[in-house]
């Protein structure tokens, strides 16, 4: 069992070997070859520590049509921390990929007008926090009409730190266009809640 069987391709093989990522964890063999189809809702209960990053990052990493300079997909998760780890892993993955792959980190405690002007240069991803992402929203300094895909990480701690607002206007916004791929370590009601209205007949791992 090796990340070639799960479908990924070669392009990004030497560059997990590199970081000692050579056989994939329980989340990552049941999640790749799903997320890989794309064009499918997905929810994946799993803590931190099981190596979903890479679960989600991979099929985001082979479905980005680098050609094309729009945002392509939108990573939420709560905290400043695990944006950058996300950002950090996925730009290690991409070491010696045959696509320019852009990925840009956005979260408060930061000058908006750095974002800002980092949010002009091509971008292909976007990992963010719900507040922040609003902001930028509002401000009209990102546009999200091209995202095909959202993950939700970390879903239960972002509703746990009062971001269920948000998420539901990030999601009201991008509805009808895009697939949401939703990672949590518990299913509390609210989060419920979330998948009834915004997701459609999601194919659930629990690991
Ligand atoms: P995560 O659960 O995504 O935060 O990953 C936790 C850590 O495990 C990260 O440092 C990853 O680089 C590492 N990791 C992810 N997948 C694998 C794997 N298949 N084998 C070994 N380490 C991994």
């Amino acid at each position: 069992n090796t990340f070639r069987d799960l479908g990924i391709s070669e392009q990004f093989i030497q560059a997990l070997e590199e970081n000692n990522i050579i056989k994939p964890t329980e989340i990552q063999k049941l999640a790749i070859p799903y997320l890989l189809k794309e064009g499918k809702d997905f929810i994946g209960q799993a803590q931190t520590g099981t190596g979903k990053t890479a679960a989600f990052g991979l099929p985001v990493l082979e479905q980005i049509d680098a050609n094309s300079k729009v945002i392509q997909v939108l990573i939420l998760c709560p905290t400043r921390e695990l944006g950058q780890q996300i950002a950090k892993q996925l730009f290690k993955f991409t070491k010696y990929s045959d696509k320019k792959i852009f990925t840009e980190a956005v979260y408060g405690g930061e000058k908006i007008d750095i974002q800002i002007g980092r949010l002009k240069r091509p971008t292909h991803i976007v990992v963010a926090t719900p507040g922040r992402l609003i902001d930028l929203l509002e401000r009209k300094a990102i546009n999200l009409d091209h995202v095909k895909t959202i993950i939700l990480d970390e879903a239960d701690e972002m509703l746990s730190m009062g971001f269920k607002k948000d998420i539901d206007k990030i999601l009201e916004y991008t509805n009808g266009q895009r697939y949401t791929w939703l990672f949590s370590a518990t299913i509390p009601a609210a989060l419920d809640d979330i998948i009834k209205s915004y997701m459609d007949e999601p194919f659930k791992v629990e690991i």
